[in-house]
């Protein structure tokens, strides 16, 4: 059995539901259902019995205790995060309070339990940290993708944070022998993905009718991973991954924000023309730039390809094209998740959980 943190968000989800679809082996998924987080998204294995939810919080050390107890999974996959670079502007203690110290007491946590289990157990154990391509800091245009030797230079809370937590993930297994895998993935774009987002809040305001707003000039450059890739890098990292190491995940897929807000535009277009005519495409309106927005970021897969025989299968234009569809067909889901009502019944429905 493995345990997921954060198993309700974007990228948890796509795991949860393709490790469920794949494997009999179960799953429990620990998620403390923040604003992004959607028990809904898990809707589909709801009633499998191989599928367990606990709401709660990865810094809970009593109730980690208890989950590892009680279920003695053989891996740990930390989704678990705040993980939206605005909001960690506005409010960036949230992310260290989750980010770092709650990846912190999670380590502690499941160290405690780690000590005492057999040493064949112990040896097989995976503690798999999911983190993201911006602890590298922002690169030149013509400089090469980021290696696992770069140094770390997180410009924004969100990747301070991120980066602080891989710091302790690796000094876990230098200090005390847990055997920690961290990844470091480029953005990732696919369903159920939290409106705020760049892709989403596109689809979301293009089919308003509302103003597609691009910082600065849109030329910062983004890989662009689809997340049921990301799902195949993270189960081979958790199979064959080596302890101690860190691997980076990218989409081999670099565009420009500019790029990437023509494509969603030329999706739409064909799969929903705009009410009265014209194109999606005119909505475009560009908005002060984000404080200290990185001007690059891109990944050098060598590692992961060559180590664990994974590459990227999506191609990004039939991604976003599934992606636009995936937004039309299910336009209830945003509505579910942006709205208030939605907030007060998960409070209502999880009170006592
Ligand atoms: P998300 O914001 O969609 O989901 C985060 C999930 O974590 C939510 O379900 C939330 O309820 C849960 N959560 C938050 N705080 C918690 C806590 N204290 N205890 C338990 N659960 C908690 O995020 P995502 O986009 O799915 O990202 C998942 C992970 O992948 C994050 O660690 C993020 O840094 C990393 N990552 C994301 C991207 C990307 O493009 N989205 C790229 C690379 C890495």
């Amino acid at each position: 059995m493995i345990l997921v943190t954060g198993g309700c968000g974007f990228i948890g989800s796509a795991f949860v539901l393709g490790w469920l679809n794949t494997s009999r082996e179960p799953v429990v998924n620990l998620d403390l259902l923040t604003y992004a987080g959607h028990p809904g998204n898990l809707a589909a294995v709801a009633a499998n019995e191989g599928y367990t939810f606990i709401r709660g919080d990865i810094g809970d050390s009593a109730l980690v205790e208890q989950i590892l107890t009680r279920h003695r999974p053989r891996a740990i996959i930390n989704f678990a995060a705040e993980s939206h670079v605005d909001r960690s502007i506005s409010a960036p203690l949230a992310f260290a309070q989750t980010n770092v110290l709650g990846t912190l007491k999670l380590l502690e946590t499941v160290h405690a339990w780690w000590r005492k289990l057999s040493p064949a157990d112990a040896s097989e154990f995976r503690f798999v940290h999911v983190s993201t391509d911006e602890v590298y800091g922002s690169l030149d245009p013509h400089d090469a993708g980021f290696t696992e030797q770069h140094r770390f230079q997180p410009n924004s809370p969100y990747s301070a944070s991120k980066a602080a937590s891989d710091h302790f993930v690796r000094a876990w297994h230098h200090t005390f022998g847990l055997p920690t895998l961290t990844t470091n993935c480029s953005n990732n774009y696919g369903p159920r993905q939290f409106p705020e987002k760049l892709i989403p809040l596109m689809i979301h305001n293009a089919l308003r009718g509302e103003p597609l707003p691009v910082y600065g000039d849109g030329r910062q450059v983004r890989d662009w991973l689809h997340v049921d890739d990301h799902c195949t890098a993270l189960n081979a990292v958790l199979e064959r991954g080596r302890p101690g190491e860190s691997y980076n995940i990218g989409g081999r897929s670099e565009r420009t924000n500019l790029a990437v807000v023509d494509s969603i535009c030329n999706a739409l277009d064909a799969l929903r023309p705009r009410k009265g005519g014209g194109r999606y495409i005119e909505l475009l309106s560009h908005v002060q730039d984000r404080p200290g927005h990185d001007r690059r970021y891109a990944i050098d897969d060598s590692k992961i390809a060559s180590e664990l025989g994974w590459q990227p299968t999506v191609k990004f234009e039939q991604g976003i094209r599934a992606t636009v569809q995936w937004y039309l067909d299910h336009e209830d889901w945003v509505e579910s998740v942006t709205s208030g009502s939605y907030r007060q019944w998960v409070e209502l429905h999880y009170k006592s959980a």
